[in-house]
């Protein structure tokens, strides 16, 4: 199927792993420029390592830490510098810390909310010019299923994705014109590093293995399954393939049928 991104530039934030390396895999195996960052020179060169031999070519790295604005900046210009625009922009962030109200101080809040929402604002901010001047343009942003249904012990990803998602509504209808769309692919359970993470956390809080609290969280999904990366990665492909050229402003849940709720 023709996708219509040949050539296109893709800037896919927090990419090292999971999710968001999932999604730069998937724009370069449709012959797309990708450009990807995180904070960590070694993971990141190790995941170009697995692109050269995958799909022959080096994808465009930054070391860039969502946390600071300058880092924002140098990413979008180093990518503007090589591939001299970003058409595609994956909005994706590493997991906030997990955790209940009375657990959180303001340190917490204020860390999550520039990594999850200011991240997400300067970015967009950044690459919105050049994406009206050629009158096409894609940003997603990789949510939560929080979004829809709040999940226990996630505080901060369940308040401040909901600002993600009412950020890319409002500005969604500000650039429809420009034939420019704005949406979000909220993951269900996903496993990757964060998944494992979250289930050795609740494996020590419960006494047992983490082997056993990925299998509850598996039984908790209609399909029975967690997901693959790649499944979120082809959604977001989707909804940055001119086959959804009028689809804007919307979340798309990729959950095996997690959420409970009709929208
Ligand atoms: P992951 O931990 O496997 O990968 C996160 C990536 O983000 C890594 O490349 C890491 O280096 C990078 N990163 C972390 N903090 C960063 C920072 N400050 N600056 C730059 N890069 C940073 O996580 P994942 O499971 O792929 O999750 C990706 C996103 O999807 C997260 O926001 C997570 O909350 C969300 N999500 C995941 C699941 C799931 O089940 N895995 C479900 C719902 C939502």
């Amino acid at each position: 199927m023709e996708h219509g991104l040949k050539g296109k530039t893709a800037l896919i934030t927090a990419s090292s792993k999971g999710i968001g390396k999932a999604v730069a895999e998937t724009f370069a195996a449709e012959g797309c420029k990708v450009a990807i960052c995180s904070r960590t020179k070694d993971d990141l060169l190790s995941t170009v390592n697995e692109f050269k031999h995958k799909f022959g070519f080096e994808p465009l790295w930054c070391v860039c830490d969502l946390n600071k604005h300058s880092d924002i900046e140098n990413t979008y210009n180093a990518v503007v510098k090589e591939y001299g625009s970003v058409d595609i922009l994956v909005n994706n962030c590493g997991g906030p810390s997990p955790g209940y109200f009375f657990d959180i101080d303001e340190h917490d809040w204020n860390f999550a909310y520039e990594q999850v929402l200011m991240s997400v604002v300067r970015f967009s901010k950044l690459v919105l010019p050049g994406m009206i001047k050629k009158q096409w343009g894609r940003i997603i942003n990789i949510t939560s299923i929080s979004v829809k249904q709040p999940v226990d012990n996630l505080m901060l990803s369940n308040s401040l994705r909901a600002g993600v998602t009412g950020f890319a509504k409002s500005l969604s209808n500000e650039v429809a014109r420009h034939n420019i769309t704005i949406n979000n692919v909220a993951p269900g359970l996903t496993l990757t590093n964060r998944l494992y993470e979250l289930a050795v956390i609740e494996a020590k809080e419960k006494g047992t293995s983490h082997e056993d609290i990925l299998s509850q969280m598996a039984k908790r999904v209609p399909m029975n399954r967690l997901a693959g990366p790649e499944e979120i990665a082809s959604v977001v492909l989707f909804l940055a393939s001119k086959m959804a050229g009028y689809v804007t402003g919307t979340t798309i849940q990729v959950d095996g049928g997690y959420v409970k709720g009709l929208l």
